[in-house]
């Protein structure tokens, strides 16, 4: 078994669509970046692929790799997935924290649940925090994210 981590922060876009934690929410403004900038799901990515001892986000979807610009949290982890895969390894669960003011996880907290596990085949658990109006988060300046998982190995001796 292998644990890994991953974080994440980008600054908020005014009038971006907000994808988070694998969903969209029209309510509230989204994260700029080279993707759809989906904190949650970076940090996941970043996670599993530590895990795995597999590198980082920046190196699989990075502004190296144009063919990944604008890509969706769901293409994404279906990538990691699938170099997991390859490489021996299969996610136990994993678990991923929203750090800022919006938006707002709780209640949408069982949804986003569903469509990250179901792209994973593993649970995955969500929640949210804000900073109490301290930091570039409590300010509403940008989100960020936090997140783990645990890996078990498929096979005698994974590669890595
Ligand atoms: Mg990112």
């Amino acid at each position: 078994m292998r644990v890994g981590i991953g974080s994440d922060v980008h600054p908020i876009e005014a009038g971006r669509p907000c994808w988070m934690v694998g969903l969209h929410f029209p309510d509230a403004d989204g994260c700029a970046g080279h993707s759809d900038g989906d904190v949650a799901v970076h940090a996941l990515c970043d996670a599993l692929l530590s895990a795995a001892g597999l590198g980082d986000v920046g190196a699989v979807f990075g502004v190296g790799r144009p063919e990944w610009a604008g890509v969706g949290g769901a293409a994404m982890l279906t990538e990691v997935r699938r170099l997991l895969i390859e490489e021996g390894w299969s996610v136990g669960n994993a678990a991923v924290q929203v750090i800022g003011n919006r938006p707002k996880i709780g209640p949408r907290r069982a949804e986003a649940q569903k469509v990250l596990s179901e792209l994973l085949d593993a649970p995955v658990s969500v929640s949210g925090t804000t900073t109490d109006g301290l930091g570039l988060t409590g300010r509403g300046e940008g989100v960020a994210a936090i997140a783990t998982c645990l890996l078990t190995a498929n096979t005698e001796c994974p590669r890595s």
